[in-house]
């Protein structure tokens, strides 16, 4: 690999495997477009699309590294963890990641019958409209169909509206442990990253508890610059990186040109004194 400087990584974004909008092909041609020299395609609890990806980023000249967001369950809180350099051939995390998506299917449902006891029907068949990929089912399927239905102006709304805890159509889910999330990630061959951690509403007390059992558990690193952090939020979670001596990553998150703020390989730098989680790749 070149001068560490000339690379741009980008080690957080969806395809339309989970719920992006764009193939992974098109994916990493807008990420390499977007001078993104190594790319991780990191879809919700799906390892489909990384053959795709990875054949893309041969063409277009960029590295590629295999990835995935495992949604887990901690404290009756929704966490992503992100996996890097996991193996997609591996059968034991696919076959975890297999019972989780069938969980999603049944939520799915779930969340369909809500809707039809607020008046608005035909959610489930409307979002598996929206589902290129059917055994992997969220909850951007539904609010992108509802949007194009006139429930809502923007995905944004219905999720503030409807599907988030406390709204009419949220459905509690209990994913992965976060204990398993981390192992199979690890025994697959990756590195257990925590997903935008300045997004779960935890006390600054959880928090640091949440962290000490991630690392406990064999977690490496967290996303320092992401999409879905402030600029105030960088500098936070670079302090509790140096604190718990975590690994440093950076990713936009990006799901698709109108519903991601922040594009491909489009974030400030990490502070320079972090180790970054490539610097033994
Ligand atoms: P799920 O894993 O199906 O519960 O859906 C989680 C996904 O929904 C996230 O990865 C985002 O893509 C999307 N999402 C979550 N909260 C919001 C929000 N407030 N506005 C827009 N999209 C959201
Ligand atoms: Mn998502
Ligand atoms: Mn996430
Ligand atoms: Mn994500």
């Amino acid at each position: 690999m070149g001068a560490l400087e000339t690379c741009n990584f980008d080690l957080h974004c969806h395809s339309t495997i989970s719920d992006g909008v764009l193939a992974p092909a098109e994916i990493v041609r807008r990420a390499a477009a977007n001078g993104v020299t190594v790319l991780a395609l990191t879809d919700h609890d799906e390892l489909d699309g990384l053959g795709e990806a990875a054949q893309a980023a041969a063409a277009d000249g960029i590295r590629f590294v295999p990835g995935v967001e495992i949604s887990v369950t901690w404290a009756e809180l929704t966490i992503h963890i992100v996996g890097l350099g996991i193996d997609p051939a591996n059968a034991a995390l696919g076959a975890h990641l297999a019972h989780l998506r069938a969980s999603r299917g049944r939520r799915a449902e779930r969340i369909a019958a809500e809707f039809d006891g607020l008046g608005i029907a035909g959610t489930l068949q409307g979002a598996y409209g929206y589902a290129e990929n059917p055994k992997l089912i969220g909850r951007a399927h539904f609010a992108r169909f509802l949007v194009d239905c006139g429930v809502a102006r923007d995905v944004a709304s219905v999720f503030r509206h409807y599907l988030v805890r406390g709204k009419p159509a949220y459905v509690p889910q209990q994913w992965a442990d976060l204990a398993d999330a981390v192992a199979w990630i690890r025994a697959s061959g990756g590195r257990a990253v925590v997903a935008h951690p300045g997004r779960y509403q935890l006390s600054r007390e959880e928090l640091r508890r949440f962290l000490a059992e991630f690392k406990a558990a064999g977690g490496e690193g967290i996303e320092v610059v992401t999409g879905s952090h402030s600029p105030d939020q960088y500098a936070t979670f670079a302090r509790l990186a140096r604190e718990f001596d975590f690994l440093a990553s950076r990713g936009s998150d990006f799901h698709g040109p109108e519903e991601s703020h922040v594009d491909l390989g489009r974030l400030p730098p990490l502070p320079a004194d972090l180790r970054p989680v490539w610097h033994d790749w």
